[in-house]
């Protein structure tokens, strides 16, 4: 008999690559790194299954060429939850794989055995602890609380408003974990990953932490990936997503922050996972607990604590008595019938921003986009100049004096007059280098910095501004939905959002859900120490009932709302929603390929497969895009609904008329 193996390769197709184990070779374990042949080439992949075979079916195979470590890279348990990954996300092994290893992991020089010449220094912390701060009344009826559900609870959901000090308790509970010989993983959005966090868990964990994020250099992540297999590691993890995708050996719990934040679902490439969901398969195969926590949960997780699936607790009060901010809205069209503005601020909250200044106090500006303006466009043609390989406008940025794709990065110089007539060039609406002009104008003795893509592109861009506004060295940021994340800063006493109407005005059946968790983070920001902060909306549309929501910071109505919108509407948490993303440079094959897989979904699944949708943005990058959504009753078997469009979209590119058209199956897209 021969030995063969299976090897998972860093390839996006879903193929079985089956090799067979030279009799000279030992026969190497799961999870184990073994170089082997491709076509020409030689690749570095995951043994995944050990079989056998007679002698003469095997001689058709191809040889291993090499075991590259003495230990296996992969334990049995994340080999479950990568296939757990690539069966719920629809997508191959080879691409779970991309996602859950450092780059270096997959090189043929590197090695997981003991070599320490060429191992990469981590970084390491002082060993002068901090004692853990004594959890307020408010805090401990909580911590107790969380502790308590966990007795019947594998997940609970923390509900926390903004400055209850959430990150206190989860302190508490991190110590107790450590105590007991326990790891603990720590998942923050990646924004939030800031020095304000990291600081305060060294200053208490000390070398017991270890940040792995993607502003960690891929050989400082393929060496903590290392140390943890090993189990050589610290034992308090603080990360972004992919940190799931870390090896654990005794993990006693997971804490998730910030649980409601888009920015834990993967987008591209696949697996388009979430990392929540993952965080709970994780803990769920070893038997760790889950803490979601966050001041507005998103409607799934409040849902489930409802049905009793997670537990659930409250924490509503504001650290040191803190009082919530006061909301006062500002109706744009009145102010600019009556010619009360000021560029794009509203005589009202300049006259508010300069009492605050001649305070001494902090201000936040938000506005949740970048550039100068987001597009410019004839006024004799009504021209708007796109980008030529995507189907958007491209936005105006003055300080590079350029037009810039925001999809695909290209640029092009800002058009002196209309290239198509002519006619002269008009910007349009506000981004925050604009804002940012108009408050030099209004303010031009105010410090002003600006937190964006554009300004923090370099290393430690962002945290010099964090860090520069909590001196006081900055009277007013102005920033996009950067600024809203976890930040607390002591002086800061008025938040303004400059227009609310773009967050309100987006097509999707998670638009009020968003648009409420951004105001309320961003409102979350204002008053600190002792006075309630006020936050200042402008918006063409007051009457909006999310603004009352947000007046009382009643998420719990807020939320009644939307579950009783998602019932009627057949959405999640009711229906699951699996999304097929067509692509293809030849818009006449895309559509041809998009119908007929349209119309074979639809024989197998009804009415619950939608239109052939054209998305707002239909061509990223050359790539013509159509959608195709199908609505799962929650209950039914999902497993089986998967592998019968599955079979659908194998059958469909198949067909010759299909060649070369991409499907990407988007699970619970967000
Ligand atoms: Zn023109
Ligand atoms: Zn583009």
């Amino acid at each position: 008999m021969a030995v063969l193996i299976d090897v998972i390769l860093p390839l996006a197709i879903s193929a079985t690559y089956t090799y067979r184990v030279p009799d000279n070779m030992p026969c190497p374990q799961i999870g184990t790194r073994v170089l082997v042949p491709l076509a020409k080439k030689e690749v570095v992949g995951i043994v995944s299954n050990l079989h056998t075979s007679p002698v003469e079916d095997s001689i058709r195979l191809r040889d291993v060429l090499e075991i590259m470590d003495p230990y296996t890279i992969l334990s049995d348990e994340q080999l479950t939850l990568w296939r757990w990954i690539a069966d719920y996300y629809m997508c191959p092994l080879g691409d779970v794989m991309a996602a859950a290893l450092p780059a270096k992991a997959m090189d043929r020089q590197y090695t997981m055995a003991e070599n320490k010449r060429r191992r990469v220094k981590l970084d390491t912390f002082s060993d002068e602890l901090e004692e853990k701060k004594p959890l307020t009344p408010a805090q401990t009826a909580a911590y107790e609380s969380i502790n308590n559900q966990f007795k019947s609870k594998d997940i609970v959901l923390l509900q926390g408003v903004t400055s209850s000090g959430k990150t206190e308790v989860y302190i508490h509970l991190i110590a107790d974990q450590l105590a007991q010989g326990h790891q603990v993983l720590y998942l923050v959005p990646e924004i939030a990953l800031t020095t304000q966090l990291t600081d305060r868990l060294q200053r208490v964990f000390g070398n017991q932490l270890r940040v792995y994020h993607s502003r960690v250099s891929d050989a400082q992540r393929v060496e903590i990936y290392r140390q943890q297999r090993l189990d050589e590691s610290p034992r308090l993890i603080v990360g972004a997503r992919s940190a799931v995708f870390l090896p654990f050996s005794h993990l006693g719990l997971v804490i998730m922050d910030e649980e409601h934040e888009l920015s834990y679902k993967q987008q591209e490439p696949a697996p388009r996972y979430h990392a929540r969901s993952v965080a709970i398969m994780l803990a769920h195969n070893v038997r760790a607990k889950v803490l979601l926590g966050t001041a507005t949960p998103s409607v799934e997780s409040r849902y489930n604590a409802e049905q009793g699936k997670y537990g659930y607790v409250c924490l509503s009060e504001r650290y040191q008595g803190l009082q919530l901010p006061k909301i006062t809205l500002i109706d744009l069209q009145r102010q600019y019938k009556r010619k009360e503005m000021y560029d794009h601020f509203s005589d009202p909250l300049v006259a508010r921003m300069r009492e605050e200044l001649d305070k001494h106090k902090q201000i936040i500006l938000f506005q949740n986009r970048r550039g100068y303006a987001p597009f410019m466009q004839c006024t004799r043609c009504g021209a708007i100049p796109k980008c030529t390989d995507c189907d958007v406008s491209l936005t105006f940025h003055m300080a590079s004096r350029q037009l810039v794709c925001h999809y695909c990065g290209a640029t092009t110089p800002v058009p002196a007059v209309c290239p198509h007539c002519g006619g002269e060039m008009k910007i349009h609406g506000f981004g925050t280098e604009k804002l940012e002009d108009e408050v030099h104008n209004l303010f031009p003795d105010a410090r002003v910095a600006r937190m964006d893509l554009d300004t923090t592109r370099k290393k430690n861009d962002y945290e010099d501004i964090i860090n520069a506004f909590s001196r006081h060295e900055v009277d007013i940021l102005i920033g996009t939905q950067m600024v809203t994340k976890g930040l607390h800063f002591d002086d800061v006493s008025l938040v303004a959002v400059l227009s609310a109407d773009h967050l309100l005005s987006q097509p999707d059946f998670r638009s009020a859900e968003r648009a409420y968790q951004m105001l309320e983070q961003v409102s979350g920001r204002a008053g600190r120490k002792g006075s309630a902060g006020e936050v200042i909306i402008q918006t063409f549309d007051p009457t909006n009932p999310i603004f009352d929501y947000l007046r009382n910071h009643a998420t719990e109505q807020m939320y009644m709302n939307q579950i009783a919108e998602r019932e009627t509407f057949r959405f999640p948490p009711f229906h699951r929603q699996i999304s097929l993303i067509l692509r293809h440079s030849d818009e006449q094959r895309l559509w041809a390929a998009a119908s007929l897989l349209h119309t074979r979904l639809q024989q197998v699944f009804g009415a619950r497969v939608t239109d052939v949708v054209t998305p707002s943005v239909a061509k990223v990058q050359k790539m013509f895009i159509r959608q195709i959504n199908i609505r799962i009753e929650a209950k039914a078997n999902i497993a089986k609904a998967k592998q019968m469009i599955s079979e659908q979209i194998a059958y469909v590119l198949a067909l010759p008329a299909c060649k070369g058209v991409v499907v990407l199956p988007d699970v619970d897209p967000v």
